[in-house]
């Protein structure tokens, strides 16, 4: 181990290039992100939009063509088709609960989500993809109205599906939720209740990536840019100490950023047309979604996708043309072709996350006494063959310098610690890398 130890830290002192790494396609990712395919995403949004209405008020009147849980169970046989290519790893099950009347709604209402969970190898890394199947006209409590709901949330139940079809046949070593949540409009209330449910078992959910709102290319001030999906993520982690955080300055290094900037860098590696423009902010203003149940049942990875430039005359109106502007959430302003790149974009992030290292556990920075360079050390990672040292200055948005320290749990680089941000993470045999980890400041 000390001679280990000795060859990882001489690696650093010799390595004088410290220029991130370009990383390079994984022929396996590569090949389930080639198979995403926009016109099953069409069709599928298409299919959603023809159940009439999503509303989770159409529970009592849903037949199966039509209403929230006709499109339920719909969405419930596209994942058990999918999970026949899985030889039994991928199971299929509803999460339903009934849910009480709140100040907003006249009645207590059945929620019912729809989960789909293929097994990886290992134990201990759970990867969440997910989206939300009900919607919303002009009223957000109105069962009986049209609401095609194509974009807000049609896109990304889309998108999931066909995530999980090019996907289901590749053995995993994390496992992966594919979850399409019922509720979301009227509070969060089925990825609440699931959320609740996975923290409660203890599930350990080292990422979410939560996509609503995916489709549509073209904002309602005429702006495009079919090449850019938007990635929020939290700053602070819900319940983080504000002092701590002050004290170490680890603001805009919460796991939501890590996950954030993870996802910016692999992307473009498999689709070199589209990019990630990272937004440090929870969500929109006086908007929000699912990935905030997962901060607040205390999974601090949770990011939202979100279309570059939206429309707003489409989303939760009814369907009407008013002065010449056709209102409604209509399939014919889905751009397919732009679905299927933010549908690659989670199948690259989501593949490398499952097929990739785990992170390195436990980071720490030991402080021993002042000085001009910096350790970290940290518990081996599954599947990891050597690990990578990343800094930047502290008030640059990315990675900046990265250096490979070898097969060591501890390493020493001559970077002031007192004036750049540090993290480590794992890279596997295949040249994948785990997001990266922020220590935990720690004397000794
Ligand atoms: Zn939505």
């Amino acid at each position: 181990m000390k001679a280990l130890l000795l060859a990882g830290a001489l690696l650093a002192a010799l390595d004088s290039d410290n220029a991130l790494p370009a990383l390079t396609p994984y022929a396996p990712i590569a090949n389930m992100v080639g198979q995403v395919d926009a016109g099953r995403l069409q069709a599928n949004v298409n299919r959603l939009v023809a159940f009439g209405t999503r509303n989770d008020f159409s529970e009592r009147s849903s037949t199966p063509s039509h209403g929230v849980f006709g499109a339920r169970d719909w969405i419930a046989r596209q994942f058990e088709a999918v999970a026949a290519a899985a030889g039994g790893r991928m199971t299929v099950s509803l999460d339903t609960y009934m849910q009480t009347k709140t100040p907003r709604t006249p009645r207590a209402v059945q929620e019912s989500s729809v989960i789909a969970t293929l097994r990886g190898s290992e134990p201990g890394r759970v990867y969440i993809m997910s989206s939300h199947f009900d919607d919303c006209d002009g009223h957000c409590t109105d069962g009986a109205g049209t609401a095609p709901g194509a974009d807000d949330n049609g896109s990304s139940v889309a998108a999931v599906l066909e995530a999980a079809r090019v996907m289901a046949a590749t053995r995993f070593r994390g496992t992966i939720v594919f979850a399409c949540f019922d509720g979301e409009e009227l509070g969060l209330w089925g990825s609440n209740h699931y959320a609740r449910e996975l923290a409660a078992r203890h599930t350990p959910v080292l990422a979410v990536l939560n996509d609503d709102i995916i489709g549509n290319s073209v904002g309602g001030d005429g702006r495009s840019e079919p090449n850019v999906i938007r990635v929020f993520s939290q700053a602070v982690p819900s319940g983080a100490d504000v002092a701590r955080v002050n004290l170490v300055g680890s603001e805009n290094d919460s796991p939501s950023r890590e996950l954030s900037r993870f996802v910016a860098e692999v992307v473009p590696v498999y689709i070199p047309d589209f990019s990630v423009r990272q937004i440090y902010r929870a969500d929109r203003f006086m908007r929000g979604g699912d990935q905030e149940s997962f901060q607040d049942a205390g999974y601090a990875a949770a990011i939202r996708f979100v279309e570059a430039h939206e429309n707003f005359t489409h989303q939760h109106q009814d369907v009407r043309v008013e002065d010449g502007v056709q209102y409604g959430d209509l399939p014919q302003f889905i751009d397919a072709q732009y679905l299927r790149r933010a549908t690659q974009a989670n199948v690259a992030a989501l593949a490398t996350l499952a097929l990739g290292p785990a992170p390195p556990g436990s980071v720490q920075m030991p402080l021993r006494r002042l000085g001009y360079d910096t350790t970290l050390r940290w518990k081996p990672a599954a599947a990891a063959v050597s690990y990578e040292i990343l800094w930047r200055a502290t008030d640059a948005a990315q990675w900046e310098h990265a250096r490979n320290v070898g097969n060591v749990t501890e390493a020493t680089v001559s970077v002031s610690k007192d004036d750049d941000v540090i993290a480590v993470r794992s890279v596997d045999e295949n040249g994948l890398r785990s997001p990266a980890v922020y220590p935990v400041a720690a004397r000794e």
